[in-house]
């Protein structure tokens, strides 16, 4: 389903953020990717989205070459990968209805079609109840499952989630893991970029461990 093939990424000047790995991760596969801060982590996530380029190497994800994508292919494959980075925040004036149906409006999709939606997702993360609220009025972690939501908004095949409990307690990170969890059980691949050991550890799922850039475990209950 996504296979990184000896796949090098080089920073300029001489920043070897990822050194040839090779993964293969499945369809609905559960894989927590750690290792310290400088590991290659984000890096491995940005060139899967093709917000970066390998310097060598070849990525696939499910019927596209990820490194061949032309600019005019990438607002349709992004739509395949849910995305959930530290730095998309919500937008303040806008409600979590309105957050999540602006990923929507700006591809163009049907007021009808942003009716149906909207609430769905943020049922599958349990706010169904807060679709007024804005966002200052929910907690960290319920702002996180509004961001997941509207990650969600293109039934993507994969969910890519870069640190998603870095600033909650252990309550909000367990609630988010929860609702990744959940999605996972749809059937949909979710990669979880994480330091957080408690969570990998209660997690019993796939660990992918990066040091500078190397893949140094790959345990399928870590
Ligand atoms: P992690 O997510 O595991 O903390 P990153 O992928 O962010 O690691 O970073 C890996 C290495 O690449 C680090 O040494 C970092 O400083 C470097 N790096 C990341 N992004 C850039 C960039 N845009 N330009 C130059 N160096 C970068």
């Amino acid at each position: 389903m996504i296979r990184f093939h000896n796949v090098t990424k080089m920073y300029p000047p001489k920043t070897m953020a990822v050194k040839n790995v090779t993964l293969e991760i499945g369809q609905g596969e559960f894989v927590s990717l750690v290792g310290t801060s400088g590991a290659g982590k984000t890096t491995l996530a940005k060139l899967l989205i093709a917000q970066e380029r390998p310097t060598v190497g070849k990525i696939y994800a499910g019927d596209f070459e990820v490194t061949r994508l032309r600019r005019g292919e990438l607002p349709f494959f992004r739509r395949q990968i849910g995305v959930v980075f530290q730095d998309f925040k919500l937008l303040n004036k806008k409600t979590v209805f309105e957050n999540v149906a602006f990923a929507l409006e700006v591809c163009g999709a049907p007021p009808k079609r942003i009716e149906q939606v909207v609430p769905a997702v943020l049922n599958i993360v349990g706010l169904g109840n807060k679709l007024t609220n804005f966002p200052y009025e929910l907690s960290g972690g319920e702002q996180q499952r509004v961001v997941i939501a509207r990650a969600l908004v293109h039934q993507p095949k994969v969910i890519i989630a870069d640190e998603p409990t870095g600033n909650l307690d252990s309550i909000n990170a367990q609630d988010v893991i929860d609702v990744l969890l959940k999605i996972n059980g749809f059937g949909t691949t979710v990669i979880l970029v994480t330091h957080n050991r408690e969570i990998v550890n209660g997690l019993k799922k796939r660990v992918v461990l990066m040091h500078q850039g190397e893949i140094m475990s790959d345990k399928a209950k870590g």
